[in-house]
């Protein structure tokens, strides 16, 4: 880093630091893949109730399962 001017160096710190992380991936999802289905449903909005009401209708019509909507609430938030 020390070839460049220091003001370039604060310059960019400042950008990484504003960059938002990970943005696309924090968009809720359920993919009924990752629950075991063959299945290529995924649930996704920015809104997690949208995602949570879409997924559960899915599981249980296409499934025969209904989850609460306590546990696909975990189910998101696991997935970090
Ligand atoms: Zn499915």
């Amino acid at each position: 880093m020390s070839r460049f001017p220091s003001f370039l160096q604060s310059l960019i710190k400042a950008k990484s630091y504003n960059l938002p992380p990970n943005h696309y991936q924090l968009m809720p999802r359920l993919r009924c893949r990752d629950y075991g289905f063959e299945c290529e449903f995924i649930a996704e909005d920015p809104d997690v109730a949208k995602v949570i009401s879409a997924y559960g209708k899915h599981s249980e019509e296409e499934h025969g399962i209904e989850y609460s909507k306590e546990s696909l609430m975990q189910f998101i938030l696991r997935q970090g």
